[in-house]
């Protein structure tokens, strides 16, 4: 049987081409492909610098770092969300916390960021960092979160993992109007792929230099940076403790290649949610909400299968759904769910629209290669019980 898988690359010829020409090239890494796909990315988001590397993960972790996240300090982002926004925080000796969802975006939710920002100031434990995400591709309320931050003085990274070729109020998710530094992910499941590979952005040339620097070691062979005169032409200097978080040429290629495509993956996905939509009417299912000053690249095509309504068993449809090799998922298991993150103490109590998220919650597949023959063979299986199970 052939699954259909909730997620998958689009590669074609010239993607193809583009990376057997990086490998008959002189160079495999540190060459000149990498600092094109920079400016690709840039270019698209209206953004005036950005960091190619090899994961989101690494992107967030030196994101932090730059942001200047050590021990003693706060970061809060959202429970409905990959561990990996979480863990970059903690990667840097801070402690982590999270502000429950919205329960119309699944974002983080603003009057929740607001009411938390209160109490923590009252104790002493405001944040120094907010890590919103943008879930299956949809802008969190970027202006409510930005104002916020005016008031408190936390600063704002964006993991756009999910979000690359959307828009928000009319922009580019990555514009980094309303943030420090805005983060994607082009693991192949994602929007578009390089395979493995990150990229950050930010308009902000100290931090852009930062995070050039952390994903080479912390090396400079910029003079101006060195603590004195070079002592020859071989010279370069080692200034912060940084990592080997570079992205190859081939991955850079890769995602120079996919960039062209990157309107047409997105509109490709709008149509297909389209279709799900159409084919989910009236039967009782919650299909995607979308907020009016947001355009979602749509990563991921989430419903929700309410508890209220008896005809629906959330954990059987699940079950059934695989059954017929249709590889749903649930994005995601609540970061405080994790016997990592519960030996920290937290109580899921705590977070109500997150515990009633995870439990109606399921990824049908979405990617630009589904047909719409596909997508009535998931909703088919989805509201068809196999066989008819008399009750004993
Ligand atoms: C995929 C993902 C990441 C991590 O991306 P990698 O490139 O695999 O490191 C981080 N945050 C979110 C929300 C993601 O979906």
């Amino acid at each position: 049987m052939t699954m259909i898988p909730y997620g998958r690359q689009d590669i074609n010829q010239a993607d193809i081409d583009a990376v057997v020409a990086v490998l008959k090239s002189d160079f495999l890494t540190q060459g000149p492909v990498v600092p094109a796909f920079e400016k690709a990315v840039s270019d698209y988001c209206g953004a005036k610098y950005s960091v190619a590397v090899n994961s989101a993960t690494s992107a967030l972790h030196i994101a932090c770092i730059a942001l200047g996240v050590c021990k003693g300090d706060i970061v809060w982002t959202t429970p409905i969300t990959f561990v990996a926004s979480a863990n970059c925080a903690i990667y840097c000796g801070a402690t982590v916390d999270f502000v429950d969802i919205d329960s119309r975006t699944y974002n983080l939710s603003v009057d929740r960021l607001a009411d938390k920002l209160a109490l923590a100031e009252k104790i002493g434990k405001l944040p120094k960092v907010v890590i919103p995400v943008h879930l299956c591709g949809q802008s969190c309320d970027m202006a409510g979160i930005y104002a916020l931050s005016q008031q408190y003085g936390f600063k704002i990274i964006e993991d756009a993992s999910h979000a690359i070729g959307g828009k928000y109020k009319g922009e580019p998710i990555g514009s980094c109007r309303y943030s420090d530094i805005t983060v994607f992910s082009f693991h192949p499941v994602k929007i578009i792929t390089t395979g493995e590979g990150g990229v950050s952005v930010t308009n902000d040339p100290e931090l852009a230099n930062q995070m050039v620097r952390l994903r080479s070691h912390g090396i400079t062979r910029d003079p101006a940076e060195m603590t004195r005169p070079p002592d020859g032409p071989w010279y370069y200097q080692q200034i912060d403790l940084g990592f080997n978080y570079r992205m190859t040429e081939l991955q850079a290629a890769l995602g120079l290649s996919q960039m062209k495509r990157l309107d047409q993956f997105v509109s490709k996905r709008h149509e297909l949610a389209k279709h799900y939509d159409q084919l989910l009417q009236r039967l009782g299912v919650v299909t995607p909400w979308q907020h009016d000053d947001a355009y979602s690249g749509l990563h991921l095509y989430v419903v929700r299968l309410p508890k209220t309504n008896r005809t629906f068993n959330h954990r059987e449809v699940f079950e059934r759904l695989r059954t017929n090799g249709i590889s749903v998922n649930l994005h995601y298991i609540p970061v405080y769910r994790h016997p990592y993150y519960e030996r920290m103490g937290f109580n899921p109590n705590d977070f109500p629209e997150a515990e009633l998220y995870y439990s109606e919650a399921i990824t049908l597949p979405m990617y630009p290669g589904l047909t719409k023959s596909q997508q009535i063979e998931v909703v088919n299986s989805l509201t068809t019980p196999i066989g008819h199970q008399t009750i004993f």
